[in-house]
């Protein structure tokens, strides 16, 4: 089995991702996640790559379609695949259908994690930390504040911190870039009757048991 997974950062693609490899065996291949290895492994594409990358360009489509046409052909990716980060292109995913087809496979599910949007700039936004050393409990401005102004529920500490590209305008500019780079490859997979979508603003739990209904359904 075969699964495309989309959804923007924050939507918990990669919680998921988790889980469908252990339920299922599939081997998760994120493309961000392999072009980073190939930077850290200092190679001549590797330097080539972080070039296009510190740019904040994407990297061309031979590039990736090699580098997943490379693990397709391996052992692990027998039993089935979960890609996250590709195809981005109605290109890649020809390459990617062709590649699957040497295999007598293909692309059985393209699921994407559906969030509001406004709800996730909150939920991102607004989250915060206890900085306390044991402690690290979790608060949001706009769900979950401590029961006193500025004091942790858990510790009683008076401390906390933010991460810092959790701002508002940094969570807009990767929403923004996640529909700029998914909507190249919608109309492709809409029209071979792939595509589905799951409520990405339930639990972690729930999102879970709607993705394994489509799988299993
Ligand atoms: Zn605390």
């Amino acid at each position: 089995m075969n699964v495309i997974l989309l959804g923007p950062p924050g939507a918990g693609k990669g919680t998921q991702a988790q889980r469908l490899r252990e339920n299922y065996g599939l081997m998760h291949l994120s493309t961000g996640d392999m072009l980073r290895h190939e930077i850290d492994k200092q190679t001549d594409l590797g330097l080539s790559i972080k070039e296009v990358m510190s740019k904040g360009g994407l990297v061309d489509d031979e590039t990736v379609i090699g580098m997943i046409a490379t693990v397709l052909e391996g052992p692990e990716a027998r039993v089935g695949i979960i890609l996250d980060g590709f195809p981005r292109t109605e290109r890649q995913a020809i390459a990617l259908d062709l590649m699957l087809k040497k295999r007598k496979v293909a692309i059985d599910h393209v699921i994407e994690i559906k969030v509001d949007d406004e709800a996730l700039v909150k939920r991102i936004s607004g989250r915060y930390m206890c900085k306390a050393k044991n402690c690290g409990a979790s608060y949001n401005d706009f769900f979950k504040k401590p029961a006193v102004d500025g004091v942790c529920d858990v510790c009683g500490g008076s401390e906390f911190m933010r991460r810092p590209d959790d701002t508002e305008e940094a969570v807009r500019t990767r929403l923004k870039k996640y529909y700029h780079e998914t909507m190249p490859i919608v109309p492709y997979y809409l029209e071979k009757g792939l595509l589905r979508e799951v409520n990405g603003m339930l639990g972690i739990d729930k999102v879970t048991e709607q993705i394994n209904a489509l799988i299993e359904g």
